[in-house]
């Protein structure tokens, strides 16, 4: 492998892009938890999916519907999976984009047996016409279906089986206000600490049977920006170095010498971050500056900044979000060690004085 050009991955094969890649396939399914009990971290939605699960089965019923959310690659796929094989029920998978006719929903939900869950991968896509179909299915399970054309349309009425929609969403604010109310259980996932992250390094080195040390496992889970996708593909780089560099065992001698060739910093940032940091702060004096005008000076697309790059950004206090766009917080000076002058440092507090984290006004 070329490891000079690794950084120059573009958006779908980036390393350190949350999002789901081709390289992932391989191993993607044999490194996914199977089990809430092996599903490591987010324990505040894993007690309350515990006790609707144990409920459910208690009275025989299905679940009720449910939607997670949270950035990519935190485990949403995952852990609907879980849900199904802890309920004992079949899963169908597929995502809002690609069910682009009444049509093709009708033909999934017709084909859903008793009990069963329906997946719904990015849920916030979906478009309206499709999500109308939907309104009545999750209440009534039943479908509306139009026969006929002009004056002698009418409207036919089918049963469904009972079954469970599972929503997933990187953007809970995009979705729509009827479909939102339809959702019985609301679960939020959010970033996982570097010790959790190690834990996951850790069995997924064991299910690839890579030798790792405690300080090798630490050193990628310090730097996977929160996120178990990136974490299994960190190691996956580094499992290469270690091959080839090493004896294949992973240390943290390995995991640093592959990090910085790969030029992840110490808190996982890459050079597009450090980019967006940097742009934000020498050409536009810290901030604000707006996410277009942000994304056409680093040349990215700007619903890859705000999707990828910032939630972590804004997670470890390094970029602040507010009205009149984003600014750099002192962190990110310190870390990209680039002096504060007082203009700024004013700038900076009074924006964040202002707003809150959100970026709406206090
Ligand atoms: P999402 O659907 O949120 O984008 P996925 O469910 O596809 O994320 O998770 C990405 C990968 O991260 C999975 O293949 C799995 O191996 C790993 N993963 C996610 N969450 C966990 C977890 N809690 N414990 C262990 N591994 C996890």
């Amino acid at each position: 492998m070329d490891m000079n050009n690794e950084h120059e991955y573009d958006f779908e094969n980036r390393i350190l892009s949350s999002s789901y890649s081709v390289e992932d396939t391989e191993t993607e399914f044999s490194l996914r938890p199977k089990t809430l009990a092996d599903y490591i971290g987010q324990d505040k939605a894993k007690e309350n999916l515990k006790i609707y699960i144990d409920a459910a089965k208690k009275r025989g019923e299905m679940l009720d519907h449910i939607l997670i959310y949270g950035p990519p690659g935190l485990g949403k796929t995952t852990l609907s999976n879980i849900i199904a094989n802890e309920m004992g029920v079949n899963i169908r998978v597929t995502s809002g984009p690609s069910i682009e006719k009444q049509g093709d929903l009708a033909a999934l939900l017709t084909n859903l047996g008793e009990n069963d869950i329906l997946f719904i991968d990015e849920i916030h896509r979906l478009q309206r016409s499709v999500e109308e179909v939907l309104y009545p299915a999750l209440e009534d399970f039943s479908l509306d279906i139009i026969i006929g054309k002009g004056p002698s349309a009418r409207s036919i009425r089918l049963p469904l089986n009972h079954f469970t929609l599972i929503g997933a969403t990187t953007r809970k604010g995009q979705i729509s206000a009827p479909l939102l109310t339809r959702f019985g259980v609301d679960l939020k996932l959010d970033f996982y600490t570097p010790e959790q992250l190690a834990l996951i390094v850790k069995r997924s080195a064991n299910l690839l049977e890579v030798e790792i040390s405690e300080e090798g496992a630490s050193a990628i889970a310090s730097r996977s920006r929160g996120t178990p996708r990136i974490a299994n593909r960190l190691l996956k780089r580094v499992r290469d170095f270690a091959e080839v560099k090493g004896d294949g065992k992973i240390t943290e001698e390995i995991a640093d010498y592959a990090l910085s060739k790969l030029e992840i910093d110490e808190l996982g940032l890459d050079n597009v971050d450090r980019k967006m940091l940097e742009t934000i702060i020498k050409i536009y004096d810290g901030g604000p500056v707006g996410l277009d005008t942000l994304a056409a000076t680093v040349g990215e697309e700007a619903i890859t900044l705000e999707d990828v790059y910032e939630p972590y950004l804004m997670q470890i206090g390094f970029l602040s979000r507010t009205p009149r766009g984003r600014c750099a917080t002192k962190l990110a000076y310190e870390h990209l060690g680039i002096p504060m002058i007082q203009k700024q440092k004013k700038a900076i507090e009074g924006q964040l004085g202002l707003f809150d984290e959100s970026g709406n006004a206090k």
